[in-house]
């Protein structure tokens, strides 16, 4: 009897030790991820405390708390944060000025963090977008982001006076990567909707050339001739056998800080015959809301200059509000598609070294009018 209560109180404090673990782990995540995800894995950590938990079911939480991470950022709504209260609804304060957004989640119970961002056509102090949506529940207490115009965001983010300091940023994303990732990502912040965190791509009908590699490769001229320029320039990628999601990329133009975010890829169609060049941006969400106008802008410019330059078909501009390396985007995204790897005679073209190096001259024309240069 009593040999068994010793082994008992053993195991507890076996499982405490654990769960403590978790808690520190959860903790520290809190600084690096989203308030999102910190939440949802600090409170999963609390459940495993609370309860006279199994170790299986420490070593459960601890999985559930890696899957959050992987997959989803959007919280339990049926948590608790021990009996602190039950979560709450997030208010809609998109379009208010950024005092009285602040002062409406405060009343809601949340805690608040200002993300200024260059105000565009849109009024000083006015929240863009908030993080999460309107409608998600989330334990009282909870970080929501709010960006909002502000002019300051706009003159750092120009700041052609600071001496050894370039004067735009520009980040470029190759398209795709060697091997595909078919697990999954939220299509935007908050979001139940998710989609594969980076596809194959399309290969060539002729030279069989992966998308993946003629997207670095004009990518990397692209990055040489913007260089040159002055421009400073963040890769999402220099290689091929790497794995970074859409999202991810899009957050490596987001802590770039950068002026524009340019995505090179190319297209593939079951009809041989299409061919031609477009231009894809972002639009038709309350993400993309803050950055869809001048996203609109460097897609018609950037896009008009690789029609000028190859004479290739112009397929035009299409606004998309489904692609997950737009939606996590805050700062201006253009993707371009440089042509179908489908149509032999692109395909051809597109493998060739002078070929890349017109499209890259092209893209780095329409960024420079872009950025005013
Ligand atoms: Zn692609």
């Amino acid at each position: 009897m009593a040999r068994s209560r010793v082994a008992r109180l053993e195991r507890t404090k076996a499982q405490r030790k654990r769960t403590r673990t978790i808690a520190i782990v959860a903790a520290s995540l809190v600084v690096t991820v989203s308030a999102g995800i910190a939440i949802a894995v600090a409170v999963r950590a609390a459940q495993g405390a609370s309860s006279p938990a199994s170790a299986q079911d420490v070593g459960a939480t601890r999985a559930s708390v890696h899957e959050d991470l992987l997959t989803s950022i959007s919280p339990d709504p049926t948590m608790t944060v021990n009996g602190a209260g039950a979560p709450i609804e997030v208010p809609d304060v998109v379009g208010t000025a950024i005092e009285q957004a602040e002062t409406l989640l405060a009343l809601a119970g949340f805690s608040v963090m200002r993300v200024p961002t260059p105000p565009g056509e849109a009024a000083e102090g006015t929240v863009l977008s908030q993080e999460p949506a309107a409608g998600t529940k989330l334990p009282p207490g909870s970080e929501v982001q709010l960006i909002y115009a502000d002019s300051a965001a706009a003159s750092d983010a120009l700041a052609a006076n600071i001496p050894g300091r370039a004067r735009f940023v520009v980040c470029i994303d190759p398209g795709h990567q060697a091997r595909a990732n078919m697990t999954v990502e939220p299509i935007g912040p908050g979001s139940k909707e998710t989609k594969p965190k980076v596809t194959g791509g399309a290969t060539g009908a002729v030279t069989k050339q992966p998308e993946h590699e003629l997207a670095l490769a004009v990518s990397l001229k692209l990055k040489e001739k913007l260089e040159a320029e002055g421009i400073e320039v963040v890769m999402t990628r220099t290689a091929a056998g790497v794995d970074i999601s859409n999202r991810q990329r899009a957050e490596v133009a987001n802590n770039a800080g950068a002026d524009l975010f340019v995505r090179v890829h190319a297209d593939g169609s079951t009809n041989g015959d299409v061919r031609g060049i477009s231009a894809l941006y972002p639009s038709g969400n309350e993400w993309v809301r803050p950055i869809e106008a001048r996203s609109l802008r460097a897609a018609r410019i950037i896009h008009g200059s690789l029609i000028n330059s190859t004479g290739a078909e112009d397929r035009g501009i299409t606004p998309r509000a489904d692609i997950a390396g737009f939606n996590w985007s805050r700062v201006p995204v253009v993707l371009v598609e440089c042509g179908f790897l489908s149509n032999p005679v692109e395909d051809k073209l597109l493998a060739t070294d002078e070929y890349r190096q017109e499209l890259a001259d092209a893209i780095a024309r329409g960024i420079m009018e872009y950025l005013g240069t």
